[in-house]
């Protein structure tokens, strides 16, 4: 397991990172109760633009969003699933540290710049509807008086064994709960995706309206959240989601918010229950002095399971670096399935080497960007995607540019 964090160029973490989501789900399982939709390599990403939000001035404060799942206290923790007394600690370590946990109405009216938060302030979410949010996370929330957003998805609403019953939902709305939308199905947009334009924007229709009409309908109030199943985003999805009037999209790239953060790609730091990492870099605020002094420099946590190089977070000195993954620790590997997708260069012709279970590229043309970001996707031979998809970024030295560079 390598865990490496360094400090990323955030300002351009956003921009590059959207070619890679939009071909590489970035994040956590679907629940068992979804559809299982295996994140298939891809076609190269057709490229899509999407306009730079609008210069906000930085008004210095900064929001961490966190994302949960699922909590117990007796089933073996995941990356998915927290204990339910790990989840305890952590709410305590938040009043503790005095960090204000703001309403997400309160989030958003400061992003509109209508309301003056603390500088810095804490937005808990839960995605899916697990029934553990009600039955582990909210009498914990309720106790600490913390406001929190919950992301439903349509189809798992009521959808019996764990998740949530629309009673708990209503309970939990008395006390401090949001509603969000998290689509109607979880599905993926891959296989949608290959399907054709007009076919795509049908099932994306379907997903952003039709779980913000069954939410509003069933729960009441407006439904303006939306957290992309699996932080998944696509260009296509914009004009929805702005059709629909959703004013806030979450995605699972970890960081802080400012702002001037673009609504459509909000950060996120998803809190792994393996992971205590990403809560404790969640919950540290210390680095956005150093930020602001910077080069707009945020600390962004990078784990990656497998051993990868450059490592996560590295600042290399060559514009020409090879890239590679080690999976001789992966179970189960179909090395057919294996993809690589590098910023700027969409999918890349990787190798994978039989003896050492390597699988690598050596990038050809010199990196442009102070920061690239690499993922890798693969199925195992029943044809299911690993739970924590491996993706990393490093940095590449400003002056590299000025080295001497091998032939291109
Ligand atoms: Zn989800």
């Amino acid at each position: 397991m390598t865990i490496k964090f360094a400090p990323l160029l955030f300002a351009l973490f956003l921009p590059l990172s959207l070619s890679a989501q939009q071909v590489a789900p970035t994040a956590p399982a679907t629940p068992p109760a979804a559809p299982a939709t295996p994140s298939a390599p891809e076609p190269a990403p057709t490229p899509a633009p999407v306009p730079a939000p609008p210069t906000v001035p930085d008004d210095g404060v900064r929001v961490s969003v966190l994302g949960y799942h699922d909590f117990s206290e007796t089933a073996p923790e995941t990356e998915m699933i927290i204990r339910t007394s790990k989840f305890r600690k952590q709410m305590e370590a938040i009043k503790n540290a005095g960090l204000p946990v703001i309403p997400m109405a309160d989030f958003q009216a400061w992003k509109r710049g209508e309301k003056e938060i603390a500088d810095k302030s804490i937005v808990i979410t839960i995605d899916d509807g697990w029934k553990a949010s009600y039955t582990d996370a909210y009498p914990i929330l309720k106790e600490f008086g913390f406001p929190f957003t919950v992301f439903l998805y349509k189809n798992y609403v009521d959808g019996g064994g764990k998740a949530l019953t629309s009673d708990m939902i209503k309970e939990m709305q008395k006390h401090g709960a949001t509603i969000g939308s998290h689509s109607v199905s979880h599905s993926y947009p891959g296989p949608h995706r290959r399907k054709g334009a007009e076919a795509y924007v049908k099932f994306l229709r379907t997903e952003f309206g039709d779980s913000k009409t069954f939410l509003e309908e069933k729960f009441g109030g407006r439904v303006t959240t939306f957290a992309y199943p699996g932080g998944i985003h696509t260009a296509e999805m914009d004009p929805l989601s702005k059709e629909f009037g959703y004013e806030s999209l979450f995605t699972v790239l970890p960081g802080k918010i400012r702002r001037s953060n673009d609504d459509r790609l909000l950060p996120r730091y998803i809190v792994l229950g393996t992971h205590d990492r990403v809560f404790e870099l969640a919950t540290a605020f210390n680095e956005v002095a150093g930020a602001t002094a910077g080069r707009n420099q945020e600390l962004a946590p990078q784990s990656t399971p497998f051993p990868v190089k450059p490592e996560a977070g590295a600042l290399v000195d060559s514009r020409l670096p090879l890239l590679s993954a080690d999976l001789s620790n992966v179970p189960d590997l179909d090395p057919k399935t294996l993809s690589m997708k590098v910023g700027g260069f969409g999918e890349v012709p990787a190798v994978f080497d039989e003896q050492s279970k390597s699988y690598s590229w050596q990038v050809n043309r010199r990196l442009r960007s102070p920061v690239c970001q690499v993922a890798v996707s693969w199925l195992d031979s029943k044809g299911k995607p690993p739970e924590v998809p491996l993706r990393w970024s490093f940095r590449v030295d400003a002056e590299a540019a000025y080295l001497p560079a091998t032939p291109e």
